[in-house]
């Protein structure tokens, strides 16, 4: 059966693929790979992506990686079993790889004091119930609220953290479901650029991502391939290809599979 068109997916990208030298599919977790829930904790993969995902790194000609600002421990609750992949977590503060090695990036002390102070005076203006305290990031999350009553708690807690000068170690963004506070040193965009430091040289680099976030990756990806952002509402983006929804995006990946994948079987093998 012919794949359904994908208007927003350069045509370049599918004779480029299964013909390189090698592939790198890097994809963000919340909002790419997993359709968003209230509950965080049960946002799991959409299933026909997550089961594409896995044919393809069966297939050993894709070198595959989820990049996330949730922690590695998260991931591989929510994936499931995904050997064939590298986890990126917490915005590239750890890594694990397929071969199972974790890297943890220390978080500088100085940095590590002001996000337990900014999590502290959330806490005590009555926020906490909204906060998530991971080790190198605070969320303060709004996805249960109406647009109006979330943007109102995002500017409340914005301003609660600037009324004392925020450290400049720290990085604050309005992303997708809340705002979020991060530790300056490790994105998504200097995952990436491991990532592809690691590929074989001509190696053709994809990243999927929705978020504000994933514009580090996005500019990242550029010089050895494209970004593709998830997302039907127009915004300003680095992303070069662009899916509108989790379908499509399990569209694209099942194309990947069909064309990029299976189509070079027997062409050799990137691993
Ligand atoms: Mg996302």
């Amino acid at each position: 059966m012919p794949h359904p068109p994908l208007p927003g997916i350069p045509a370049w990208l599918w004779p480029r693929a299964a013909a390189g030298p090698g592939r790198l599919l890097m994809l963000d977790y919340d909002g790419t790979l997993a359709p968003f829930q209230l509950d965080r904790d049960k946002a799991f993969p959409h299933p026909r992506s997550i089961a594409l995902v896995r044919q393809i790194g069966e297939g050993r000609r894709t070198s595959l990686a989820v990049v996330s600002g949730r922690p590695i421990e998260a991931l591989d609750r929510l994936l499931g079993p995904l050997p064939a992949a590298w986890l990126v977590g917490e915005h590239g503060w750890e890594s694990r790889s397929p071969d199972g090695q974790l890297v943890l990036h220390p978080l500088a002390e100085p940095a590590g004091r002001a996000l337990r102070e900014a999590a502290a005076r959330l806490v005590e203006r009555g926020w906490g119930h909204c906060l998530e305290a991971k080790r190198t990031a605070l969320m303060v999350h709004t996805r249960a609220f109406s647009a109006r009553k979330a943007s109102e708690v995002e500017a409340e807690c914005d301003r609660i953290w600037r009324e004392r000068a925020l450290s400049p170690q720290l990085r604050r963004a309005r992303v997708d479901g809340g705002l979020e506070l991060r530790a300056r040193g490790h994105d998504k965009g200097t995952a990436v650029s491991e990532l592809v430091g690691l590929s074989e040289p001509g190696t053709l680099a994809v990243y999927l991502g929705d978020d504000e976030t994933d514009e580090d990756a996005f500019a990242a990806v550029r010089e050895s391939g494209l970004g593709i952002r998830v997302g039907d509402r127009p915004r300003p983006s680095l992303a070069l290809g662009r899916l509108e929804s989790w379908d499509e995006v399990a569209e694209f990946l099942e194309r990947w599979r069909d064309e990029v994948e299976r189509s070079a079987a027997g062409a050799g093998s990137n691993s």
